[in-house]
């Protein structure tokens, strides 16, 4: 059955986490007669953002640095692969969004030296090596921001409606004209003059994920709330809408155990053994370009043809340097949490504990050591780069094999969107009433290479435009009417 709704709305936002919340709020402050659907049921629904680590960075800067910097660092990041018009969007109004969020009751604080820990939501999230950092959730920065932006949402007359589920959009003519959604069992038809898209990602949707990120869905642990299932980025498509990016994910190299052991994800990452190491297959080969970092290394154990197969293979001096250095890292979260991990004082004995063929490791780590001591790395193949993560010998015993799984957090490509969150046809034109803002869109991140630029502040900056761009053309239709 099909409901309508209620009167003509100017915005109906679908997803309560940052990008949503940005966007419902910012309309409804700005006068917009307002609504959030949220597929969630509970108050405290779970979303990515809520989970986070709630570090507020633009390309690992602070959201506050001059917009000159940040579009360097995007630019670096990137390697100049992001759209330079939604770079300018993000850089330029980045500052001003993380004023707006704590005008609105959002609290930060600097959570540690490093410029990128400069926006924190607060009070952080508790580093807990001992128990399960993903369940310290409540009542931590990522949380009460929501909370708060949920709170002003309502004093400025809009409505957050949970347990709705967007389904299809309303489209009439060349414009989108609000959403269907399924509200406690049944259809009910949102008319709106404008939707914005704001539903995190699609990494949690088995079809879309094979279709463009690994062809063993299974293979992959979701490193992430469940919550991104696509259906912003399929009712984008039915509209006409081009996308850009979906092959990269935003994610970590984590312990195979993951799927079993929950004190092993999200935390510790196997990201600076990896680089730090070597990651070979079942043949005992490496496979990847350990240089290009671990957010890359996972994306190529999720497009490996046998995901499960990847082995983080270092030695002890990478074990206790890199492997130590995180709030919680591999080294000593691993042996904590009872991880499976072979150590012994050969590469042969560790490839038989690790059921790989001695052979083949010892070959592969001897052609490695040859090439990095003789600065010939680049001539491996795979290749190994060596700026980013300079490479170093595999050579210093014990030696450590740790069975490896690609983690994703949220897809990097989606929607693409013009500087004002407009959903755009491959043409670029722009669909009239449809925005989008967060992991549902692209552009930015990924870039082939799973460039990385962070999602918060991302996410925030463009449900905050969507939201300005749709009360201009709002009060552009009321002079026009009352004219
Ligand atoms: C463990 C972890 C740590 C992280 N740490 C950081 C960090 O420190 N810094 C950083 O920048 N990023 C971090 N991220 C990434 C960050 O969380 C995301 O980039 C960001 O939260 C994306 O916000 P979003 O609003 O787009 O999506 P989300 O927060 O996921 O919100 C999407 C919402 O849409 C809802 N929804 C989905 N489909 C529908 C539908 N059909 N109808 C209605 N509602 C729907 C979902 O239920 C959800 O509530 C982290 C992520 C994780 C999982």
């Amino acid at each position: 059955m099909t409901v309508d709704g209620r009167a003509t709305l100017d915005a109906v936002v679908i997803g309560g986490g940052i990008a949503g919340l940005s966007a419902a709020l910012r309309a409804a402050e700005l006068g917009m007669r307002t609504v959030l659907l949220e597929k969630g049921g509970t108050p405290q629904y779970p979303c990515n953002t809520r989970y986070s680590g709630g570090v507020f960075h633009v390309a690992a800067s602070s959201p506050k640095a001059p917009p000159e910097q940040l579009l360097a660092a995007i630019a670096a990041k990137t390697k100049n692969t992001a759209d330079p018009s939604l770079a300018a969007a993000l850089a330029g109004n980045a500052a001003a969004t993380m004023d707006w969020l704590r005008n609105h009751g959002g609290k930060f604080v600097k959570g540690a030296r490093q410029e990128n820990f400069a926006w924190m939501a607060a009070p952080p999230r508790m580093w807990v090596r001992r128990s399960n950092w993903w369940d310290t959730w409540s009542g931590r920065g990522p949380d009460l921001l929501l909370r708060a932006l949920a709170l002003r949402l309502k004093l400025f007359g809009g409505e957050l409606l949970l347990g709705a589920r967007a389904q299809t959009l309303i489209i009439e003519g060349e414009r989108c004209a609000g959403v269907e959604a399924i509200v406690a069992g049944a259809a009910v038809r949102f008319h709106a003059h404008a939707v914005v898209l704001a539903d995190g990602g699609f990494q949690s949707d088995p079809a879309l994920m094979r279709a463009h990120v690994t062809s063993d869905f299974a293979a992959v642990k979701q490193r992430n709330t469940l919550t991104g299932s696509g259906d912003g980025l399929r009712m984008a498509l039915a509209a006409g809408a081009a996308t850009t990016g979906l092959g990269d994910f935003y994610g970590h190299v984590l312990s195979r155990d993951a799927f079993t052991n929950d004190h092993v994800w999200p935390y510790p990452l196997l990201d600076d053994l990896a680089t730090a190491g070597i990651v070979v297959d079942r043949t005992g080969r490496r496979f990847v370009d350990e240089g290009n970092g671990g957010i890359y290394v996972a994306n190529r154990i999720a497009a490996h043809m046998d995901p499960l197969s990847a082995m983080v293979i270092c030695d002890t001096r990478a074990w206790n340097g890199p492997g130590r250095q995180r709030r919680i890292s591999a080294n000593p979260q691993l042996l904590r949490a009872s991880a499976t991990l072979y150590m012994a004082d050969t590469v042969e004995a560790l490839a038989g504990l690790a059921g790989l063929s001695s052979d083949a490791v010892t070959r592969t780590i001897d052609a490695y050591n040859r090439a990095v001591r003789s600065d010939a790395s680049i001539g491996l193949e795979p290749r190994r780069s060596t700026r980013q993560h300079p490479p170093v010998p595999v050579d210093t015993p014990p030696y450590y094999a740790i069975p490896a799984c690609a983690g994703v957090t949220y897809t990097m490509g989606g929607m693409r969107i013009d500087a004002h969150a407009r959903v755009v046809r491959p043409d670029g034109g722009p669909i009239a009433g449809l925005y989008a803002a967060g992991s549902n869109t692209g552009g930015l991140e990924g870039g082939g290479r799973a460039f990385h630029i962070g999602g918060l502040a991302r996410a925030a900056v463009f449900g905050k435009l969507a939201a300005e761009h749709i009360a201009s053309v709002v009060a552009a239709r009321r002079l026009r009417d009352a004219a």
